[in-house]
């Protein structure tokens, strides 16, 4: 912990940490010494990791890479957090990413971008982009992130990487501040899928605080990864594995050199055991507008909490209540946040609501049911995690450009299932790809088991 601590300040031109805790990291690494010692210690005794900021902490800043919690102090640890404070890992602090979680470069954070460790002057993507490049710049062994539409998946792949998004409601949005309730999931990122899979067994699990919590048995997700599928041998344990490869994951659009480095990986998996099939997700296109219809409605609620009353930030001057509400929101909010709350308040607008809100969650439902479709004819989906790789800083200047970018990430999380971002190599300007693996509904065992063969 000391010597990632020294680390941490040398590299902190990355703009990984939004926060550091040194005197209680300190303390929690000599505790677990104590536990090690005495040879009682919780399974991930004395592991260094950090949250991104959107999940709330006792003792440190909560502010969700936003001006608005600026100086918020969370009375309570997210259960993820204490989950893994419960099972001895070490928190050195909390990592920067986009403001509430929208966005997909870790640009849109109040308080500065993060760097790519492997191109300082590339994004690491969003929006757990500090979470990403704290794992690569070898500051942590580990990080939390969320993925609501991609923030796990894409931000694992800019920076090379291992990240998982569960199924949703495998881990409790208890603590995590909401962007779109009905797709955040939190999910672990770390070097493999090994220490991914040793990680969201601690974190997972049921929360009777969170409504949407899958009400399921603890699970060992490192013992499902190990497992020895049936027909497998150790040089082909993939044998009898049907991996789906979408055919509009590899269309226009995905850059050559993102599409040699995923098919190379693939090669590999063949070469494990598994067998590759042609499927489709004919709805795939259609993500994208369905997404930015509902996570923005969603958002919009979600963010009316934020009103200089109840948290955060409150305009200095003001004439009566209602101008307090217009000045805090207008000074706290960055600009994405507004777009998002325009484009939110405006599809569930009555008049409108019909045209879009509904329906876009009719075409949600039929995109989950291609998913179902696909499933039928394979165990597992491969694809691209983003069409390119991490792009210049400042070089995306287009809100549209970025949400266009989304278009791999966004039918898994529409339709709540389990997604992986896999290192394959490396793209253009020698920077890292990430193969994406969907699961089934809680077949996170088999998506983990895939990853560690891989590596
Ligand atoms: N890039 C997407 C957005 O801006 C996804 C963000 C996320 O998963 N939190 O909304």
């Amino acid at each position: 912990v000391q010597a990632l601590l020294a680390r941490a300040d040398e590299q902190r031109a990355l703009g990984a940490f939004l926060a550091i805790d040194a005197e209680a990291a300190l303390a929690a690494a000599g505790a677990a010494d104590t536990q090690l010692a005495a040879g009682d210690a919780p399974a991930l005794a004395g592991v260094p990791i950090a949250h991104k900021d959107i999940f709330v902490t006792k003792g440190l800043p909560s502010t969700a890479g936003s001006k608005m919690l600026a100086g918020y102090a969370s009375p309570f640890d997210a259960t993820v957090v204490a989950r893994l404070a419960a099972a001895g890992t070490v928190t050195l602090g909390k990592l920067n990413c986009d403001e509430f979680a929208m966005g997909s470069a870790n640009e849109n954070s109040a308080y500065g971008p993060v760097h790519n460790p492997w191109d300082t002057t590339r994004v690491p993507g969003g929006s757990s982009g500090g979470s990403a490049a704290a794992v690569a710049a070898r500051l942590v062994a580990a990080a939390t992130g969320t993925d609501t539409g991609g923030s796990i998946r894409q931000p694992s792949s800019f920076c090379g990487i291992t990240g998982i998004k569960p199924t949703y409601g495998v881990c409790s949005r208890y603590g995590m501040i909401a962007f779109a309730s009905s797709l955040d999931q939190a999910g672990p990122m770390a070097r493999s899928a090994e220490d991914c899979a040793l990680l969201l067994s601690a974190m997972s699990g049921f929360d009777e605080r969170d409504a949407t919590s899958a009400e399921r048995p603890p699970q060992d997700f490192h013992a499902q990864m190990l497992a020895v599928r049936d027909g497998a041998s150790a040089a082909r344990p993939l044998e009898g594995l049907r991996i789906g490869l979408p055919r509009e994951f590899f269309a226009a659009g995905l850059s050559a050199d993102v599409d040699a480095a995923v098919r190379s990986a693939l090669a590999e998996l063949e070469k494990l055991g598994a067998t590759l099939i042609d499927v489709s997700l004919p709805r795939t296109e259609l993500a994208i507008p369905v997404y930015y219809i509902i996570a923005p409605a969603e958002a919009s609620s979600n963010l009316s909490r934020f009103d200089g009353v109840k948290f955060g930030h409150r305009a200095a001057q003001y004439t009566d209540l209602l101008d307090m509400y217009k000045k805090t929101r207008a000074e706290g909010f960055g600009p994405e946040v507004k777009r998002r709350i325009m484009i939110g308040t405006y599809v569930l607008s009555h008049g409108y609501y019909d045209a879009y809100y509904l329906q876009a969650q009719k075409l949600r439902r039929m995109i989950a049911d291609d998913f179902q479709a696909a499933f039928r004819e394979c165990d597992l989906i491969a694809g691209p995690v983003a069409p390119t790789v991490a792009w210049q800083l400042g070089e995306q200047g287009d809100p549209l450009q970025a949400y266009l970018a989304d278009i791999f990430t966004l039918p898994a999380s529409l339709a709540g299932l389990p997604g992986m971002s896999v290192p394959a190599g490396t793209g253009a300007h020698g920077m890292p790809v990430g193969l994406q693996l969907i699961g089934n509904y809680f077949d996170e065992g088999r998506l983990l088991h895939a990853a560690h063969a891989l590596q």
